[in-house]
Formats: C-alpha cells, structure tokens, sequence
C-alpha cells in the first residue's frame, strides 16, 4: 500500500511533503498535490510535514475521503 493525498490539501498545497519525500512520487494538480502509489514506498516520512493533516496511509484514510484513494492512483493512470 501507499500513502494518499487527502481533501485538505486542496487549496492549500504547500508542496512540504514533496520537499521531503525521498522518491519525489509526490506530484502536483490543479487542485491538490497527488502520491503515485505505485512509486510510493510507504516511508511515511510526509505525513508528518503536512500543516493540514491531509496525508494518510491508503488503507486508514478517513471514510469521507476514501474515495481520494482512487484519485491519486487515477491521477498518474490517465495521464
Ligand atoms: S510515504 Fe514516503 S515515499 Fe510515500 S509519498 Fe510519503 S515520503 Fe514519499
Ligand atoms: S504538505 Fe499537505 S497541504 Fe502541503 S502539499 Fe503536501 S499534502 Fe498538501
């Protein structure tokens, strides 16, 4: 699993997660900044410099935004 990009970085993206991440899989949208899962490698080293609490592990993101788990991965497959 990988670490997902939530609802609270829209708006605010920040791009501190990006300057940490070790494989650079953190990429930025038009509205938020998105985590290729399949780069990913689940450091959780991230979550932590989010000022917004927008990161979590895939499988524990909160169940309003689970659906943002499929967004990140749709965020590198269509492109
Ligand atoms: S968990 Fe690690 S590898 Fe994955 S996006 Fe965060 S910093 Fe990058
Ligand atoms: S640190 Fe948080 S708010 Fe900033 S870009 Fe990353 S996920 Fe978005």
């Amino acid at each position: 699993m990988a670490y997902i990009i939530a609802q609270p970085c829209i708006g605010v993206k920040t791009a501190a997660c990006a300057a940490i991440c070790p494989v650079d899989c953190i990429h930025p949208g038009t509205d938020q900044m998105y985590i290729d899962p399949v780069v990913c490698i689940d450091c959780g080293a991230c979550e932590p410099e989010c000022p917004v609490e927008a990161i979590f592990e895939a499988e524990h993101t909160p169940e309003p935004w689970r659906s943002y788990v499929g967004k990140n991965a749709d965020f590198f497959r269509k492109a």
